[in-house]
């Protein structure tokens, strides 16, 4: 009774549309739930979005659950979860991405999610890591371990875009360190970031985790361009 008058006086809005919501609904509206633009890379044999970004690194899934476009729904949850301090938005997107891969076969794919870290002082500016919340979220629903305190990032590094490939690689040249690397040690990694643009950040990333002693490593993101 108390809830429904709340609601009356503050609609609870969905986050992608800006519609009122429901009283069973969370944050997104079912209708926007069902209508997400998904990559359904994970239904794909072939690792294609592995050739296009990551020459050289060895991946072993190369996934991301939403495609960006520029003034659509996927924007609106980005910029929510990255901007607004919206993080239940990268947390429930986590749930649901974790619930579909776990139907199509991916519950033992990965040991452990490693989520891109933020440099120390983004981190105390933002007051969290979107890239985190995402990792908690698909750790809720594959039952997997996700750490933050494994990958460091070291230095700050400015905008990928608009970079060749060599600027890129030496921009993010010794970015990141690993901590505790026994806890790797013959594990299925996946390191997971919010968006795939150039690719850089996530192949730095990789480099550095494959240094030690793991089984394999797999990239996924919330959203690709
Ligand atoms: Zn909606």
């Amino acid at each position: 009774m108390f809830s429904a008058f709340i609601d009356l006086i503050f609609p609870r809005i969905c986050t992608a549309c800006l519609e009122p919501l429901q009283r069973n609904e969370e944050i997104i509206c079912t209708d926007c739930r069902f209508d997400l633009p998904k990559t359904n890379l994970h239904l794909e044999t072939e690792n294609t979005l592995a050739h296009k970004f990551f020459g050289e690194v060895q991946l072993k899934h190369t996934l991301s659950y939403l495609k960006f476009v520029k003034g659509g729904k996927v924007q609106r949850l980005m910029h929510e979860l990255k901007y607004k301090g919206n993080q239940e938005v990268g947390e429930m997107l986590g749930r649901w991405y974790g619930a579909e891969l776990r139907e199509s076969g991916f519950a033992d794919a990965f040991d452990l999610i490693i989520p891109v870290p933020l440099h120390q002082k983004r981190l105390l500016l933002r007051g969290y890591n979107q890239s985190d919340c995402f990792a908690k979220g698909l750790s809720e629903s594959l039952n997997i371990e996700w750490r933050n305190d494994i990958l460091i990032r070291e230095t700050e590094t400015s905008s990928q875009v608009n970079k060749s490939r060599l600027e890129r690689y030496q921009n993010m040249d010794k970015v990141f360190t690993v901590k505790n690397p026994e806890l790797l040690r013959n594990k299925k990694i996946v390191v997971v970031d919010d968006t795939l643009t150039t690719g850089a950040t996530l192949e730095s990333c990789v480099l550095s985790l494959q240094a030690f002693e793991i089984k394999d490593i797999s990239i996924l993101t919330l959203a690709m361009a």
